[in-house]
């Protein structure tokens, strides 16, 4: 294959990686893939179960893509400024953004929505508070074997949220024979998870707490020991909690899965001088996945908040061409 004689440095190897790091060592371009965890796959590996993306699929797919001359950095973070997402302990080093940016042609990230959304609720810094992510993240890192144990969170579990993630930990508590309580602040019939959940309620017998909102984590000792949700009154778009209608539900920890955020690796004080917008956590590209620095590209979750694979590949896919234009264009 005919060598183009260019470098890009592809950030994070979930799907949108991947696939633009697929798309351009196919032609000719040396691609170099740094990721902060010690496999790729991002979120295949390590946030969705074995049955829904099994593990020996992302190996293949490594094997072949070493094949073809593309580098993997992994246990790298690539960072500027103050950004923290789930994960960052499995990184052995840390390169500043700004060494790529000089080492490379060109830039694509692709850092996913690697933090949980909180509820920002007193109490919620006391131990047995969970963000979904982490959770998910420690039960795959047991099955991969990078840690020895899940985290204890006791016999009856508080899952707060009914989105996707929501979803993925209320299955992980059940097959864990944990009572789930679920407190969502709309009717379970609005979520876009409607159609598994109230499978999950039916089959495990869910105790449901529709229309409430957490709004007090209630503890012993700094340890949880329930929750307490008030009745949700919707005031046009906005929610608004009854004062005389608060309940506590006793529980033995809570897992706060209301949303993922984009995590760019860097924050947005580093990004305006690199000439990169970040909008409310995302990174802000044009039609050709391109941020305003002409070398430096963005697709995925970090581009569009949490999305789907089919999603990330599609956005990884159009902004490697673009890349692979802007090489050409300048040689
Ligand atoms: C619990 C859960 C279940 C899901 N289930 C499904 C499903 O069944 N089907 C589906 O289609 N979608 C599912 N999704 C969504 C899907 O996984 C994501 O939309 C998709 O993986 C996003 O791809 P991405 O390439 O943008 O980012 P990711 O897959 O998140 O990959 C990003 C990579 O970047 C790395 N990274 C982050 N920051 C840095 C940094 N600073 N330096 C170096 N590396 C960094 C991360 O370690 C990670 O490997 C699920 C998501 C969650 C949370």
């Amino acid at each position: 294959m005919e060598k183009l004689g260019r470098k890009v440095a592809i950030l994070g190897s979930g799907p949108a990686g991947l696939q633009a790091a697929d798309y351009l060592s196919s032609r000719g371009i040396e691609v170099h893939v740094y990721d902060r965890l010690p496999e790729i796959g991002g979120m295949m590996m390590f946030a969705i179960p074995e049955r829904r993306v099994p593990k020996k699929r992302l190996i293949q797919r490594r094997i072949e893509l070493e094949k073809r001359g593309v580098v993997f950095n992994l246990g790298i973070k690539v960072q500027e400024g103050n950004v923290k997402c789930e994960g960052d302990e499995l990184a052995s080093r840390v390169v500043s953004f700004r060494e790529l940016v000089d080492k490379y042609d060109a830039l694509l990230i692709c850092t996913g929505a690697w933090r949980s959304r909180m509820l920002g609720i007193e109490g919620e810094d006391s131990s047995g508070v969970y963000p979904a992510l982490e959770y998910i993240f420690k039960i795959r890192l047991r099955e991969l074997g990078y840690v020895s144990q899940e985290p204890d969170v006791g016999d009856r579990v508080v899952v707060v949220g009914a989105g996707r993630t929501a979803v993925d930990v209320v299955e992980e508590l059940c097959l864990r024979s944990k009572k789930v309580i679920l407190v969502y602040r709309r009717k379970l019939s609005e979520s876009r998870a409607y159609r598994e959940l109230s499978e999950l309620v039916r089959k495990y017998n869910i105790e449901l707490y529709e229309e409430r909102n957490p709004t007090k984590i209630v503890t012993s000792r700094g340890k949880v020991t329930g929750i307490e949700v008030g009745k949700v009154v919707r005031v046009g778009d906005r929610f608004q909690i009854d004062e005389k209608d608060r309940i506590i539900i006793e529980c033995d920890s809570v897992i706060e899965a209301i949303g993922e955020e984009p995590t760019p690796p860097i924050d947005e004080k580093v990004a305006s001088m690199f000439n990169i917008d970040i909008d409310r956590g995302r990174i802000k590209v044009d039609e050709n996945f391109r941020t305003r620095n002409p070398k430096i590209y963005a697709a995925g979750d970090v581009v569009l908040g949490p999305s789907s694979i089919g999603q990330a590949v599609g956005t990884g896919l159009k902004a490697a061409k673009s890349i692979e234009l802007y090489l050409r264009e300048k040689l």
